[in-house]
């Protein structure tokens, strides 16, 4: 990109530097859920329409996106940032457990989530957000892994199909 930049592009390489300068100025992290925000409180902890009681948590900012403009879930969310990963030095002051734990504590949350990734570290992660939940009497609930829309189980890796044979449900 820097040379295609370098050879074609000089100023348009110039605006997305300036660009690119302010995001990195001006662009923090939200006090309540951690995504990026240019105010202390992001527009979705800010918002009056969305559920308090249901709390999502996802590694990443990008994660959060995803989910947006995929699902109808209108509560809140908390981005960690990572994921529990001590060979990368990330643990869960890292990843603001305490700040969770906290608001787990308020006792407004009903439901956690879980949306980490289903990676070795992103179940580790669930592991322990399930234990914090539990242990602040809110309902940990977990993303659930399958077979996807439109895939063939031939072609389905084991342990996905192995996953969603273990968590079919009922057919009502
Ligand atoms: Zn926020």
């Amino acid at each position: 990109m820097a040379f295609h930049l370098l050879e074609r592009e000089r100023e348009r390489g110039l605006k997305l530097a300036a660009v690119l300068e302010q995001a990195i100025q001006r662009i923090g992290h939200c006090s309540q859920c951690r995504n990026f925000s240019e105010e202390s409180l992001c527009s979705l902890c800010a918002s009056s329409s969305r559920d308090r009681q249901v709390l999502c948590v996802v590694e990443s900012p990008t994660d959060l996106a995803a989910i947006e403009q995929a699902t109808g879930y209108r509560g809140q969310y908390f981005v960690l940032m990572g994921r529990l990963s001590p060979l990368d030095g990330l643990g869960p002051e890292e990843l603001g457990l305490a700040q969770l734990t906290e608001r787990l504590g308020v006792g407004e949350i009903e439901e956690l989530i879980i949306a980490t990734n289903p990676t070795v570290e992103g179940e580790a992660t669930a592991h322990y957000l399930a234990q914090l939940a539990r242990a602040g009497g809110v309902r940990p609930t977990r993303l659930a892994h399958g077979v996807p829309l439109g895939g063939e189980l031939e072609y389905v890796d084991r342990g996905t199909l192995a996953h969603a044979f273990g968590s079919r449900q009922l057919l009502d």
